[in-house]
């Protein structure tokens, strides 16, 4: 089904002739494959820089995302600039702290209000909402959206990419000049564009759940470093003053019962008697859902010729933390920034679109290093319990490690 927005009056005149051009293989200046947070929000700053795109997405919106729906600093920013923000903040919980819980039961306490200029809280609101919102402030901005549309391959010629999709029984075809893969940690049609190195790192995974008549949850998002989930955590992120999204992660399983494993461990971590206490006249709502993350950034491939990838279908999740909702915003922004400029030549080359890995590179590669460093040391209890002792005693430490997981800049980087 093809859809624009509902609100513009003036746009349901032009539907019409868009039905038109997507039969007709109109060919387009940019193609967004998956309407996620990085897929919307590079369709909207497109669309919204004059660009003529068309956002595909293999669900009917609005759609669920296995995720901990926490927004961090970055991610609002980005929306803030979508100017859809108060939007947002209607139907989310803000949060001003993190506290962090080792497994002797220390805490310590992170504010979001660690870096100027950059937002002092967190969100948290549940994808269904959150991507539905980002996806019509991108079709409101001029984008065209074909839901159920799975998109299968991308074959490029000199001077265009096809895109061959399948929407239910039907083989469609859409061209453009250049193609943004944002299929999150869906590594299929990366691998048939070429973007998948076959020894890619193994994704981490991730569960969650969702409960009702939470008691104790307050004004923070609670982080377990539990003895049963290290070197991952254990998570209690509210949605309302007594419903939580609560989740564990981050693992790197790889045997074929890791989805078993990873439920198994969440009902011990439901079962700790701090979480138990919370969750005492609390009711489960809706699956538990388990879903992959893909944390390789810095060794993901980005760019093969016209066609380039953003948010985590290019790794982009924060290795430390699991977030990756405000990176796959944040460079869905910057793709959309740089290919404006790219369209504004004269003589666009298409050699110049590698140019796009390095501006990523540049900004994040050194940010997804100390990432992997600080993911490796805290899978040793060790290690962990040191570090977990030097932040509550270091000003500078714990700062560092407040930007490290609000994915700010980091000290110097600012
Ligand atoms: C359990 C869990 C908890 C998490 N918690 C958090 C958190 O609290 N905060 C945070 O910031 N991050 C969190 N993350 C990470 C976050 O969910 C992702 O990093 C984020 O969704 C990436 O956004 P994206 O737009 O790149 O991809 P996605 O959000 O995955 O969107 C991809 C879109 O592409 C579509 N698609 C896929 N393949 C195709 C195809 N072939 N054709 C057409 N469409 C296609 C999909 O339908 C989907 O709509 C969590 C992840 C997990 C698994």
């Amino acid at each position: 089904m093809l859809i624009i927005s509902q609100t513009d009056e003036k746009r349901a005149g032009e539907f019409r002739e868009i039905i038109g051009y997507v039969s007709l293989d109109r060919e387009f200046d940019v193609i967004v494959v998956g309407a996620g947070p990085a897929g919307s929000a590079a369709a909207f700053f497109l669309a919204k820089g004059g660009l003529d795109v068309l956002l595909l997405d293999k669900s009917e919106f609005p759609r669920d995302k296995t995720c901990g729906d926490a927004l961090l600093p970055r991610a609002i920013e980005v929306l803030k600039e979508m100017d859809v923000l108060a939007e947002v903040e209607t139907l989310a919980q803000k949060v001003s702290e993190m506290e962090f819980n080792d497994p002797q039961g220390n805490q310590f306490v992170v504010t979001a209000n660690t870096k100027a200029g950059y937002a002092s809280y967190l969100l948290v609101i549940p994808r269904l909402k959150f991507d539905d919102i980002l996806r019509q402030k991108a079709l409101e901005a001029g984008a065209i959206f074909e839901s159920s549309c799975h998109v299968m391959r991308t074959e490029q010629s000199a001077d265009r990419v096809v895109v061959s999709a399948q929407i239910g029984q039907t083989p469609k075809r859409f061209l453009a000049k250049v193609v943004l893969i944002a299929t999150g940690a869906n590594i299929g049609l990366l691998r048939s564009t070429g973007l998948l190195k076959p020894n890619a790192k193994e994704p981490m995974l991730a569960v969650r759940a969702y409960f009702e008549n939470v008691s104790g949850l307050g004004d923070k998002i609670q982080v377990y470093f539990d003895d049963h989930v290290l070197p991952g955590y254990g998570w209690i992120f509210p949605i309302s003053k007594s419903s939580a999204n609560i989740g564990i992660g981050l693992k790197a399983l790889r045997s074929n019962d890791a989805d078993d494993s990873l439920r198994s461990a969440l009902g011990r971590f439901l079962e700790r008697p701090d979480v138990k206490k919370m969750l005492a006249g609390a009711n489960q709502v809706g699956p538990t859902k388990s879903y992959p993350l893909r944390a390789d950034f810095a060794t993901a491939l980005i760019v093969s010729g016209r066609v380039i990838a953003i948010g985590e279908a290019a790794g982009m999740v924060n290795p430390l933390t699991g977030d990756g909702i405000d990176l796959a915003m944040d460079s869905g922004r910057i793709a959309a920034l740089f290919l404006k400029k790219w369209f504004a030549k004269a003589n666009p080359n298409p050699v110049e679109l590698k140019q796009y890995d390095r501006i990523l590179r540049n900004q994040f590669q050194r940010r997804f290093r100390i990432f992997g460093l600080c993911n490796a040391l805290v899978k040793y209890p060790f290690m962990f319990r040191a570090i977990f002792g030097l932040l509550q005693k270091s000003v500078k430490a714990n700062r560092f490690a407040a930007e490290l997981v609000m994915s700010q800049p980091i000290l110097e980087d600012a």
